[in-house]
């Protein structure tokens, strides 16, 4: 969750709250417009949420599940 309302209008970056490996991990590029929407999108783990003021409310956009590369299935154990 990002507290949009808690930036100014620009460009900003933070730690992405759904990967960020501490607060110095800014990898979550938040632009809040002119008219107080907001939209933020991290470039490591493609989480993104925007945020609409006239809906009172955050709106956050699932990031599509990823698939995963099949991990090479063991055979047999040791
Ligand atoms: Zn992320």
């Amino acid at each position: 969750m990002v507290n949009f309302d808690a930036y100014d209008i620009g460009s900003h970056r933070l730690s992405c709250p759904a990967c960020s490996r501490g607060p110095r991990d800014k990898t979550l590029g938040l632009t809040i417009e002119a008219d107080g929407a907001g939209v933020a999108h991290c470039f490591r783990c493609a989480f993104t949420e925007s945020y609409r003021p006239e809906r009172g409310a955050p709106l956050t956009t699932p990031s599509k599940p990823r698939i995963k590369a099949a991990a090479p299935t063991a055979k047999g154990s040791d």
